[in-house]
């Protein structure tokens, strides 16, 4: 049996890693954590039966007691819960599926404790990457990616021996703007930013992806789990998402990973690496698929992704700056309270306004963090 714990248990990736616990019957579930969702959070714990839960809020902890009074399970509450989750001894595996910088924390904890790391939460890697990777190689802990591009880079690196990579090509769909203008974005309103052409997703990434602010943290995540220069990576729009991503190698080979649009392939991968298993769901067919396109980005409309190049090229704390900025435009734009092309707009200001701080510590991102949300408060 593989022992495994999950940070953001009812969410998307939450969600469907479970899924592929069911339909493998040798993974046990050893601890779940989730925000706020208690009601779907106690029915997972009736099924995977873990011994240890948490959720954010005390309140919520004191309710999922009481639903779940006539279990073994401990519920606790906090970023202590989340810990706990992170580090319980028996676990072999964590999956990070919470969703932006609160994952942190319980990450570099559960490397400290020596766990391997299912990686979804990019926004960990793009704050703290300089943090996470040198002590995941102390520890000799594996940083396994469950985000698809970089599930098919890191599939386009096996059996390439030490060979040095000279390109990675981060392929994206696009999003449900593509080929539109800066005017035409004017009035996007909550729910067509939530419309994804090709992934259902959590509402975060879904705008994320809208904006483009998804591939520009997903190149900085690149360049750490790949440890190339930002520059080596280059985005390569691919609207059928049928190209996960791609790595071209010094003599001009280009090795790829395709696949029909389902997070259980990098998530069950991930979890059983290096062994593949079986996986049901649709397969790719070429006949019907006919053909596959390809366009340059357009770095001048979601210029967000020109942004993130920027923050990865000059690293240090900027890239925390890029990333909590557009957490919390995201939150606002979600309440309803700014316009669509302010999360950008924030980004951007936000990254003007800031010293840039070389090899932050934990505790430097975290008042990063705060400053930045500070600032877009003060706003208004
Ligand atoms: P969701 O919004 O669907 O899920 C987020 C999860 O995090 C939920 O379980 C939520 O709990 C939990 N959570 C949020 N805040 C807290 C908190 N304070 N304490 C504990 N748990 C918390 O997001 P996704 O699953 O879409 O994304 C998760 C991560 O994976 C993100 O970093 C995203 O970028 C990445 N990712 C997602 C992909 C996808 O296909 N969805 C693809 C690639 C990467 P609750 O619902 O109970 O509040
Ligand atoms: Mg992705």
């Amino acid at each position: 049996m593989k022992k495994i714990a999950i940070l953001g248990s009812t969410g998307s990736i939450g969600t469907q890693t479970l899924e592929v616990v069911r339909e493998n019957k040798d993974i046990e579930v050893l601890a779940l954590a989730a925000g706020s969702n208690i009601r779907l959070l106690e029915k997972q714990i009736r099924e995977f039966g873990p011994r240890l839960a948490a959720v954010w809020e005390e309140e919520s902890a004191k309710e999922l007691r009481s639903l779940v009074a006539d279990l073994d399970v401990e519920i606790l509450s906090g970023m202590e819960g989340l810990i706990r989750v992170s580090v319980l001894e028996e676990t072999e595996i964590l999956v990070t599926a919470i969703v932006g910088m609160i994952g942190i924390r319980p990450t570099i904890e559960a490397i400290k404790a020596g766990k391997d790391i299912a990686l979804a939460n990019k926004e960990t890697l793009v704050t703290a990457g300089h943090i996470i990777m040198p002590l995941a190689k102390e520890k000799n802990v594996s940083v396994l990616p469950v985000d698809s591009e970089h599930s098919a880079i890191f599939q386009s690196l096996r059996g390439n021996g030490e060979n040095a990579v000279h390109k990675i090509l981060l392929t994206a769909s696009g999003g449900p703007f593509r080929g539109k203008k800066q005017e035409e974005l004017l009035d996007i309103r909550v729910e067509d930013a939530l419309k994804h052409p090709n992934w259902s997703m959590g509402q975060k990434i879904t705008i994320d992806s809208s904006t483009m602010v998804n591939k520009g943290l997903e190149v900085m995540e690149a360049r750490w789990l790949f440890d190339v220069e930002i520059d080596q990576i280059q985005v390569v729009i691919q609207p059928q998402s049928v190209i996960h991503s791609m790595v071209e190698y010094e003599d001009g080979a280009v090795m790829a990973q395709l696949g029909t649009p389902d997070m259980k392939l990098p998530i069950q991968y991930a979890l059983y690496y290096p062994k593949r298993r079986y996986l049901k769901g649709s397969r790719l067919d070429f006949w019907s698929l006919a053909r596959l396109d390809f366009e340059k980005p357009d770095m001048d409309t979601f210029y967000a992704l020109s942004l993130a190049y920027e923050a990865g090229r000059e690293g240090g704390s900027l890239p925390t700056v890029f990333n909590a900025a557009n957490e919390l435009a995201v939150k606002q734009f979600l309440n309803r309270e700014i316009k669509y092309l302010e999360i950008t707009e924030i980004i951007e200001d936000c990254m003007r306004a800031h010293k840039n701080i070389k090899n932050p510590t934990l505790e430097e991102i975290l008042t990063v963090e705060a400053g930045v949300y500070e600032r877009i408060k003060s706003r208004r």
